[in-house]
């Protein structure tokens, strides 16, 4: 195949998953409802915290979220122990989550029957950004202990994001400051949430929670 020819297969792959992630998109929005999309490095912490999210908001919402990774179940059976349910979608070496991919699991399922959708992506940087998924706001999660430069070294995937997670924050003190990280992601684009947050303590998840404009009820 040409190179040029190569180019405009790639383009049109790519105009097609995002024609589809708009569809996905505008569905979800005139049924009212969330639909998230978490990024992240392996290890970031992705499922730890959306076993938090999964806590906080299963008494108040009915919560699905899709799993994707390369092999296995381990992280949709983790978080559905908190009362939400759970797909896992494994790509079989595909490194990301794609609009097709979102839209084969929401024809298997009555959308109507939930409020908040979420999908952690398959866990590394680079891809996910190029691939939208349809979500209404894109999350992408870095952690302290990915070192001093993570974000600055990943830029495009941050200017995909609307909420910036800086995750183990609890571990500060690892030869750097969590500011480093904090400002660097502040920095990549105008009005970009930053929260630092231990999906290991709680601390930042009710934070995380009102950036992501989900309101949970008082108990009274
Ligand atoms: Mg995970
Ligand atoms: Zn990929």
């Amino acid at each position: 195949m040409s190179q040029e020819k190569k180019i405009s297969v790639r383009e049109t792959v790519y105009k097609k998953n995002d024609d589809l992630a708009e569809e996905i998109r505008k569905n979800m929005k005139n049924k009212g409802k969330l639909f998230f999309n978490i990024m992240g490095s392996i290890g970031a912490g992705k499922t730890l915290l959306l076993e938090n999210l999964a806590v906080k908001l299963s008494t108040h919402y009915r919560v699905f979220v899709i799993n994707g990774d390369i092999a296995t179940t381990i992280d949709a059976d983790r978080i559905a122990k908190h009362g939400v349910k759970t797909v896992q979608i494994n790509t079989g070496g595909g490194c990301h989550l794609n609009a097709n991919l979102i839209a084969k699991e929401l024809e298997k399922i009555n959308i109507d029957d939930f409020d908040i959708f979420f999908t952690e992506n398959v866990g590394n940087l680079i891809c996910p950004a190029a691939w939208d998924v349809g979500a209404q706001m894109n999350i992408v999660v870095v952690s302290i202990t990915e070192g001093e430069y993570v974000v600055k070294k990943h830029p495009i995937i941050f200017k995909d994001a609307e909420i910036a997670i800086i995750n183990k924050c609890d571990l500060d003190g690892l030869g750097f400051d969590s500011q480093v990280l904090e400002e660097d992601a502040s920095k990549i684009k105008s009005g970009m949430k930053v929260i630092c947050t231990s999906a290991k303590t709680g601390q930042g998840i009710d934070d995380f929670i009102e950036a992501l404009g989900i309101e949970i009820p008082r108990d009274e």
